[in-house]
């Protein structure tokens, strides 16, 4: 049987890093501080599998013992008998770093503690272990079940042989491990995140609405989805959560978060999550 796995943090991208390890038959333990979390993280799952066997991509039987590999757990100490946790919790650094202390105490001495961070450094949540040689940044892209990349973050101090096996994991679970150093943003963010927000700045300046800015991108560059779209996909304070990353770790103020990101997050306009975003979704 495949060794356990352990994600840390049950929402959007937990849960679908949960779905991928398990229908790729590891046993998972998913954990969050919240039971709302745990309960909205199976059902979803369920309803992705079904999608997905909908779709053909996967056969009927393979819905229930996917499944049933998942436990649920409210506290990381649930995590001590996995060799790989991922941590998927919320954008903040000081909750990470938290997080990242406590389970250094809890698993095993040769355990690898990745993190599914869009922008906070490795090294320095490394820094909080015991262990920085193999802590690591596994950087999923949403909806995880679906894509194919993901990039493999060294931090200064990451070995080799942590990234052999998390390059490894990646290749068994189907995906396509891409191998970055520690920056600001890593690569998928630093290009991403300015082009979102520069078509943010189009909407506060009356350049063009959404739709237009979304279907100039999506017919004129042949991305399949707008960037405005895709915003809301990844929510909207996870990139305002970003771009203060990228302004703060690079110091260029060309990453300054636009005032109208703000102003939604402020408004709990936080895109398709809370159901209003630069769309409704209803
Ligand atoms: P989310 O808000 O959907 O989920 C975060 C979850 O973390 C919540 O369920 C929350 O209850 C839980 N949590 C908070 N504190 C916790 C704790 N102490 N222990 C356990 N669980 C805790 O956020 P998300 O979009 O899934 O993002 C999670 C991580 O993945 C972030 O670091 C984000 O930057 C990264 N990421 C997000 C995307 C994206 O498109 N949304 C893509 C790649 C990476």
């Amino acid at each position: 049987m495949a060794d356990r796995v352990a994600v840390v943090g049950a929402g959007q991208m937990g849960n679908g890093i949960a779905h991928t390890f398990a229908l790729s038959g590891f046993p998972v333990t998913l954990i969050d501080v919240s039971t709302d979390a745990l309960a909205k993280a199976r059902s979803t799952i369920a309803g992705n599998l079904d999608r997905q066997i909908k779709k053909g991509a996967i056969e009927a039987g393979a819905k229930e013992p996917a499944l049933a590999r998942i436990t649920d757990a409210t506290g990381v100490s649930a995590a001590s008998d996995a060799a790989l946790v991922i941590e998927a919790a919320s954008e903040d650094p000081a909750l990470k770093f938290r997080l990242f202390a406590a389970l250094d105490e809890v698993v095993g001495p040769h355990a690898i503690l990745a993190t599914n961070t869009s922008s906070i450094s490795i090294t320095t949540i490394a820094g909080r272990t015991r262990r920085p040689q193999r802590v690591i940044g596994m950087h999923f892209m949403n909806p995880v079940p679906m894509m194919a990349l993901v990039e493999v973050i060294r931090g200064l101090a990451t070995s080799d042989a942590t990234t052999a096996t998390v390059t490894a994991i990646a290749k068994q679970i189907g995906k396509t491990p891409v191998e970055v150093n520690d920056y600001p943003g890593f690569v998928a963010n630093r290009i991403l995140m300015p082009m979102i927000n520069e078509a943010a700045y189009c909407v506060m300046e009356g350049v063009a609405t959404p739709e237009a800015i979304d279907t100039v991108m999506r017919l004129g560059m042949n991305h399949p989805l707008g960037p405005l779209a895709l915003a809301d996909l990844i929510g909207l304070d996870t990139c305002v959560a970003i771009l203060d990353v990228l302004q703060s770790g690079l110091g260029d103020p060309k990453y300054r978060a636009c005032p109208l990101l703000r102003k939604y997050v402020a408004a709990g306009w936080l895109g398709r999550k809370s159901r209003r975003g630069f769309y409704p979704y209803d």
